[in-house]
């Protein structure tokens, strides 16, 4: 995985796929949100339900990508 091919990655979980990715040992980490995504045999395995929250987070919703996301819908 060279770092054109990691800059083109975005979270899957950022509802607005702008947050990017950068790769930390076997893991990539999303720059907005800090979920954690494994790599496995080189390839980035970027699925919501591999995704390792960030301490103090219990689940994907109380992510600020996904706050964020709940504020707008609440706004309509
Ligand atoms: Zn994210």
């Amino acid at each position: 995985m060279d770092d054109a091919f990691l800059a083109q990655l975005r979270c899957p979980v950022d509802p607005q796929r702008e947050a990017t990715l950068s790769r930390d040992e076997q893991l990539l980490v999303c720059s907005r949100c800090r979920v954690t995504f494994p790599v496995k045999q080189g390839l980035a395995v970027l699925v919501p339900t591999e995704a390792e929250l960030p301490p103090g987070t219990r689940e994907v919703s109380q992510l600020p990508c996904q706050r964020a996301l709940n504020r707008q819908k609440n706004r309509k």
